[in-house]
């Protein structure tokens, strides 16, 4: 009898510890259940494009993504500021590939593609981050020839090299692309008209392209960055009288840091956000965004 009831205590035990087990393999293996592992966050094994990337917002997203693992293809106009930026990622232990590309240029574009290929074997990811803006003015003086370029730079750029890496990133399986857009999408911001119509555009642009690359397993988003402090916003953040105002619409009463937004890229890229595409997120310090 004795015997019966330790037996019946061990299968009972056993019978825990399997289904425990099992329990546990199914967490782990559900990506949206359970504890976050390694495995959704990291990059490792992927190929990063990111465009405009020698400083600013572009090399953070790249640093981002390499810290996660993945191979990035760092570009810009200028081979000096392309040299300092490969020199700085790979201090950093990440992998790195760089070449020179002005975006606006269609031989550039296929060229910064063939390099990708040639040294890296495939893409799986574009952060479309090239932006201009060469006036700063009333709206209506803005010139067609200003116009064009802007349009031709921000917008069409970015298309046509999505169009560029999306028949190799569907090659792969899939992939993801990321635009970089701007607070001025949802709030045009005085004097830059032009350029904040532009980062609107980029806004339609994901929604537009997100069903149809979905098709081939391929995410498209993007992301609304505030004031950073970079280059680029230094007229902005120079300028006392911008920043009293700007700061009354921020939550956090600070400047942005470019790796605030190189890791909403990078989190856009990994598994844990296998199920958002097609949307934009405000990374502005709380400045209300909505169309
Ligand atoms: P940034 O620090 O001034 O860096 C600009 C980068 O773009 C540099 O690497 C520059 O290198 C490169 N570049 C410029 N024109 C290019 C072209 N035609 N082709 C290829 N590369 C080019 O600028 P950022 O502030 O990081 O801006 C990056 C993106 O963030 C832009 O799309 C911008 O609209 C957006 N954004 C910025 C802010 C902000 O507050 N900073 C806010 C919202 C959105 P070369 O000079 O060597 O080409």
């Amino acid at each position: 009898m004795a015997e019966m009831t330790t037996n019946r205590t061990t299968w009972a035990h056993m019978t825990q510890v399997v289904m425990l087990r099992v329990a546990f393999r199914c967490l782990w293996n559900t990506p949206l259940s359970g504890p976050r592992n390694m495995s959704q966050s990291s990059l490792a094994g992927k190929v990063a494009i990111v465009t405009a990337s020698t400083a600013g917002i572009g090399l953070a997203a790249a640093r981002a993504l390499g810290e996660r693992g993945a191979h990035v293809v760092v570009s810009s106009r200028r081979r000096a500021g392309v040299d300092e930026a490969v020199a700085q990622l790979q201090s950093q232990n990440i992998r790195v590939t760089g070449t020179t590309c002005n975006i606006g240029n269609q031989g550039d574009r296929e060229r910064l593609l063939q390099t990708t290929l040639d040294q890296c074997g495939g893409v799986d990811i574009l952060v479309s981050n090239a932006a201009v803006n060469p006036f700063f003015g009333n709206f209506m003086d803005t010139t067609e020839e200003v116009w064009d370029k802007v349009m031709s730079v921000n917008v069409k750029a970015a298309f046509l090299m999505t169009k560029l890496v999306v028949p190799h990133m569907a090659k792969r399986g899939g992939g993801n692309v990321v635009f970089v857009s701007s607070v001025a999408a949802y709030q045009p911001m005085q004097g830059l008209g032009a350029y904040s119509v532009s980062k609107t555009a980029l806004v339609s642009l994901t929604r537009a392209l997100a069903p149809e690359l979905a098709q081939s397993n391929i995410r498209v988003n993007c992301v609304a960055p505030g004031i950073i402090k970079t280059h680029f916003s230094a007229p902005l953040w120079q300028n006392d009288d911008i920043m009293d105002g700007v700061k009354k619409q921020m939550c956090i009463k600070r400047l942005g840091e470019p790796d605030e937004i190189g890791g909403v890229v990078a989190f856009l890229c990994t598994q844990e956000a296998s199920y958002i595409t097609g949307e934009t997120i405000a990374a502005t310090g709380g400045i209300g965004c909505r169309l």
